[in-house]
């Protein structure tokens, strides 16, 4: 089976280049992560989240969807 094979050379620009790519991936990543969340299990649709807060520190979450009417509480203490 032939082989096929790539030299890469990296220099200054190419390190700062994956850094940027490293840096938008995990942005990425948590924003999926995020939207998977507050995803609603009964239908799918984005839920409206809303946070509470005591004494100035996030105390839980509840997300709401508008579609179906699933609610969850989700404490974030
Ligand atoms: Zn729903």
């Amino acid at each position: 089976m032939p082989k096929l094979s790539m030299d890469i050379v990296l220099d200054k620009n190419t390190s700062a280049k994956l850094r940027a790519i490293s840096k938008h991936t995990a942005a990425l990543a948590d924003e999926l992560e995020r939207i998977d969340a507050e995803t609603c299990p009964g239908c799918g649709e984005l839920c409206e989240v809303t946070e509470y807060h005591a004494d100035g520190m996030p105390a839980h979450k509840s997300y709401m969807c508008h579609v179906c009417g699933y609610i969850k509480r989700e404490s974030t203490l």
